[in-house]
């Protein structure tokens, strides 16, 4: 008998809208062609006006924030935000860092989205359902967290996309609603695959860049500095960072945010809380 997983029907898609840089884009597609069938002889000038264009939607993909490229959260929508954060934590699950990540926020009676790598979580799915199970979201981080993943073509990212659909959903029985890309990095053909699948691209506020740096004060500082209602967090309990005693930078790190969060009378949310 041919075992098939259950997995949960996928979200209903998004309708795709391209944003004005994508329109001029196409627009210009469209004046080059015509162009060169008037006048072959501008060649040149066709050529470096296309290059421009497309130095321009690199640059916009290399931005994490920008919105340029579609939609974008860097902090919650407004009717959400009031009294809450939304801590995510990238990279996991991770079985030496994950369990005390799960166990800090239950003391603080917090709840965040886990941005699991496919593959990662495949390796770990008892570790997966635990963050589940324990009232946290697990969200897409692609499948295998390839670190040239904003150079892929159409169909590689798709396929990126959707195998992380496929394994988070067919471990944890929930689809995740939300995707980021590695380093946040990405490019045109993103946001097409995620509004097919019913999924929103997430960046965030504020990083703390806790895969490098190895300072818990600073990365505590960068998080926490400004600390208002409506603010994205990011963590990693997968890659990161090890303290100068060897300790995960995050597990000195998240008591620290949660209790400045506590103290601003602000509450960690899952993102899809705020949808
Ligand atoms: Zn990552």
């Amino acid at each position: 008998m041919t075992y098939l997983p259950i997995t949960p029907p996928p979200h209903p898609a998004r309708k795709w809208r391209p944003t004005p840089l994508l329109r001029a884009t196409f627009a210009l597609h469209l004046g080059v062609l015509v162009l060169l069938a008037l006048r072959p002889e501008w060649w040149f000038w066709a050529l470096v006006a296309l290059a421009a264009n497309h130095l321009l939607l690199s640059a916009a993909g290399l931005w994490p924030r920008g919105k340029c490229l579609g939609p974008n959260w860097v902090r919650l929508p407004a009717a959400a935000a009031p009294g809450h954060i939304a801590i995510t934590i990238d990279d996991g699950p991770d079985p030496a860092v994950t369990p005390q990540v799960l166990d800090i926020l239950d003391r603080y009676d917090a709840r965040a989205s886990f941005f699991c790598i496919g593959s990662q979580a495949e390796r770990h799915p008892e570790l997966c359902r635990e963050i589940v199970r324990r009232g946290h979201a697990v969200e897409n981080h692609s499948q295998h967290h390839r670190h040239h993943f904003s150079l892929f073509g159409p169909r590689r990212m798709a396929g990126e996309v959707v195998l992380g659909q496929d394994s988070l959903a067919a471990i944890t029985g929930q689809r995740p609603l939300f995707f980021r890309p590695t380093a946040g990095l990405r490019n045109p053909f993103l946001e097409p695959i995620l509004a097919r699948h019913g999924l929103h691209l997430v960046s965030w506020t504020r990083r703390g860049y806790d895969t490098r740096n190895r300072d818990a004060d600073d990365v505590t500082r960068r998080l926490t500095r400004n600390l208002a209602a409506g603010d994205i967090l990011l963590l990693h309990d997968g890659n990161a960072a090890r303290s100068a005693a060897g300790q995960p930078v995050i597990l000195s790190v998240l008591p620290r945010v949660l209790e400045a969060a506590a103290a601003a009378g602000l509450k960690s949310i899952p993102l899809r809380s705020a949808l």
